[in-house]
């Protein structure tokens, strides 16, 4: 039933887990839960990747993100290489650092500073580290399914390849870690209260996705955000949002800017769409807690490549071209593309529903409404992947596990979402057939 693209894909797979631990270098790509070989993927552009065999696909994951405006972007590949011919970096200040900051700040109300990092995973690290020093307490509080990068104090019951591979955590996390870690179901306030009551005073930080799209796209409940500041506020706590995967893709001010009313989130953090497709990340927030970094402050935090002016050339660029049109076109893309998945589904008689976090969505394979991790792992993962690998043969590459959101772009434009339809009918009976 696996779709085994023969050919130079194959050959490169077998080269690559000679050399590198299972073939690639972030798990979910290694189509483990799914079956078959990767197609190892030579160039891209607007919505259409290539393959080392020379076949192509629509793509549904953009990178996991950044690709917001598609693939080699003019405007972005422009940017990118005017940067390039100035340098490739500095480790000195330049002016793109504070360009990209200022556009952040501007989008985003509770930015008051801010840092750029080089990954996801090292903004939700850095921001944990300023909360523990700003509280003088240890314990950070996650929510189970969201998944915050690949942090040791985060990867307990961490959703994308955590959840993917029906892993509890990970192995070569120190227990003294994972004892300052406690995770809740995702959405309950009364868990929250209850750990407050009993241990408030050792709890530094909640952490949580501004809308988790790590476990499936689950859209918090209403007022659930203000809520939860309330209680962890009143407890001397802080709230740190992460908005790496929905920042600037949710909406124009990322998930804060659907739902920030009435809360203010003490840090965030950032990745993907502001470095538009090179390796960037960013945590900030208030004033008083970003200046506890060095060298003002305490907190170590650093970076050899942080702040690179191709990244921040690459996220400007992006930026430039995230009007309100670019948020339209999302919107409309990621509707039509519910829909057609929705009517398929339907007709072919699979149990499913569409969850949605501004112009995110995934499909969970089961007739229930997701809210929490919990509900996610009761997902038909095999009818999944027989839906997965008949779009794969359709030339639609969508991402490889059923705990993953879609990513459209605004190269997504009616004749792709086309290319869509025409597979997705028998996808959806391949997905009915056991
Ligand atoms: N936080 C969230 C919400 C994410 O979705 C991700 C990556 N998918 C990360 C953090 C980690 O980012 P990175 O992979 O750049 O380290």
């Amino acid at each position: 039933m696996t779709s085994t693209p023969a050919g130079l894909s194959e050959e490169l797979f077998a080269r690559a887990r000679r050399v590198i631990p299972s073939g690639v270098n972030s798990p979910v790509r290694a189509f483990g839960s799914v079956g078959g070989t990767p197609p190892f993927l030579t160039s891209a552009s607007g919505a259409l990747l290539t393959d080392a065999d020379g076949r192509e696909y629509v793509d549904l994951v953009g990178s996991w993100g950044p690709m917001i405006l598609g693939h080699a972007n003019p405007a972005v590949v422009e940017a990118v290489r005017e940067a390039a011919g100035r340098g490739l970096s500095f480790g000195a200040p330049q002016p793109g650092e504070v360009s990209l900051a200022e556009e952040i700040a501007r989008r985003v109300g509770p930015i008051e500073r801010l840092r750029l990092v080089n990954s996801g995973t090292e903004a939700t690290m850095s921001a944990l580290r300023v909360a523990r020093a700003a509280t003088g307490r240890d314990v950070v509080v996650k929510f189970a399914g969201c998944y915050h990068g690949h942090v040791d104090a985060l990867l307990a019951e961490a959703g994308s390849g955590v959840a993917t591979f029906a892993l509890p955590g990970s192995a070569g996390v120190t227990a003294s870690t994972a004892k300052d870690t406690v995770v809740l179901p995702y959405g309950d306030l009364d868990a929250v209260r209850e750990l407050f009551a009993a241990r408030g005073d050792e709890i530094a930080a909640v952490i949580t996705e501004a809308a988790p799209c790590n476990m499936g796209v689950v859209t918090p409940p209403e007022g659930f955000h203000r809520e939860l500041a309330g209680i962890v506020h009143g407890g001397g706590a802080l709230v740190i949002s992460d908005e790496v995967l929905t920042g600037f893709r949710a909406s124009a001010a990322g998930y804060y800017g659907i739902d920030g009313e009435g809360w203010t989130p003490d840090l965030m953090t950032f990745g993907k769409v502001i470095g538009g497709g090179l390796p960037v990340g960013a945590f900030g927030g208030r004033a008083d807690l970003m200046d506890l970094l060095s060298p003002a402050g305490p907190v170590y935090q650093a970076g050899t490549l942080s702040g690179n002016p191709l990244a921040t050339a690459a996220g400007l660029a992006t930026f430039a071209g995230l009007d309100d049109a670019a948020y339209a076109h999302l919107d409309r893309a990621s509707a039509a593309l519910q829909q057609l998945v929705a009517e398929a589904l339907t007709t072919a008689g699979v149990p499913h529903v569409i969850q949605t976090a501004g112009t995110l969505f995934s499909v969970f394979f089961r007739s229930e409404p997701v809210r929490t991790y919990e509900d996610s792992k009761a997902q038909d993962t095999a009818a999944f992947t027989r839906f997965f690998h008949s779009l794969l043969d359709s030339g639609i590459y969508l991402p490889p596990s059923a705990f993953e959101a879609w990513f459209v772009s605004t190269a997504h434009t009616p004749e792709v979402i086309d290319r869509i339809a025409e597979a997705l009918p028998a996808a959806a009976r391949a997905a009915a057939s056991d």
